[in-house]
């Protein structure tokens, strides 16, 4: 078994963006420039933008850490993000999500300008991404298929099962597995919260590579993956754990200890999707600053 390891991949990737960040103030250009806005006081939030604006020092980018109270209005909230569309020393913004409930976070996601819009969210950026055309492409998914890729592993012709349909990464991510390219060319199945528990026990097993985005403990045993398949967990669920100072531990959708005895290879939680979704925010970063929107491996049109 092969563990598929998130936390090497992704220092590769910072490394090899810090080295293209030195050629750029080299010749006299400022670095690229990420701006957070973090509204409330979450602690889950706090400690996810703070990773990511730790790991825009540790490339040489410029950040700004923008922290807003929860009671802000949308109004102003929305005047906040179009003062940094406007800023031309400003390349990407992200709004660490989720909001409070007097925002609508989508109304906010659509009035980040799509050439800054790093986390990959907007409107345009989804349907790019969909036809198969250059874009900002949101992080979590492309961390999966980056890691796919530098891992070798085949995607073409093979039967992918998504488990889990949301916004941010099962959906594009199916999207991403089913379209032109390497990695992706896969057959893709999607099961969601309307999906039967039977009907998952009976889909789950069919998958080559099986990928998990629920936000349920231990939701994939043994008994639903095929011998030898190829297996990522994306969840991230904090469980009780008295032996821990913080009294929780981090677990994934997929019960680890026998699924990886099944798996070829597997994603750990931590350590395995988490950090790969900070280097694709920061590869998105330099992409926006280039004004070249890349993509993951190889793009062939369908
Ligand atoms: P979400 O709550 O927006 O979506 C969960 C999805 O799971 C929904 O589409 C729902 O239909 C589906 N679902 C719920 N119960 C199900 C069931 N019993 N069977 C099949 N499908 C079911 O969550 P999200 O934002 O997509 O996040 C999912 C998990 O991934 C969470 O644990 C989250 O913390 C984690 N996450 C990790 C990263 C990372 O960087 N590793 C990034 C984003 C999210």
């Amino acid at each position: 078994m092969v563990l598929l390891d998130g936390k090497k991949i992704s220092q590769d990737i910072k490394d090899e963006l810090k080295e293209e960040v030195s050629k750029i103030t080299q010749d006299g250009k400022r670095p690229p420039h990420l701006v957070a806005i973090l509204v409330g006081d979450n602690p889950a939030s706090q400690t996810y933008v703070k990773g990511k604006m730790r790991s825009c020092e540790y490339v040489g980018y410029s950040s700004t850490l923008m922290r807003l109270p929860s009671t802000i209005s949308q109004e102003a909230l929305l005047k906040k993000v179009e003062t940094y569309n406007q800023d031309p020393d400003v390349d990407g913004i992200i709004v660490q999500m989720p909001l409070p409930d007097h925002i609508t976070p989508q109304e906010i996601t659509q009035k980040i300008r799509p050439g800054k819009d790093v986390d990959g969210f907007h409107p345009l950026n989804v349907g790019l991404m969909t036809l198969n055309f250059p874009c900002l492409m949101p992080a979590t998914p492309s961390g999966i298929l980056e890691l796919l890729h530098r891992y070798n592993i085949p995607t073409k012709g093979k039967h992918c099962v998504v488990v889990g349909r949301s916004r941010i990464v099962g959906r594009p991510t199916s999207i991403l597995m089913s379209r032109g390219g390497n990695p992706g060319e896969a057959t893709v199945t999607i099961c969601h919260i309307n999906t039967p528990p039977e009907e998952l026990k009976r889909i789950c097993p069919q998958a080559d590579i099986l990928i998990v985005a629920v936000g349920k403990p231990d939701l994939i045993t043994a008994d639903m993956v095929k011998e030898g398949a190829v297996v990522i967990d994306v969840g991230i669920n904090r469980v009780p754990s008295p032996e821990t100072r913080s009294g929780y531990r981090l677990k994934g959708d997929v019960e680890f200890e026998t699924v990886s005895q099944k798996a070829s290879h597997i994603t750990p939680v931590p350590g395995g999707v988490g950090p790969m979704t900070v280097a694709m925010l920061l590869r998105n970063t330099l992409n926006a600053y280039n004004q070249n929107l890349a993509t993951v491996g190889e793009i062939i049109p369908e």
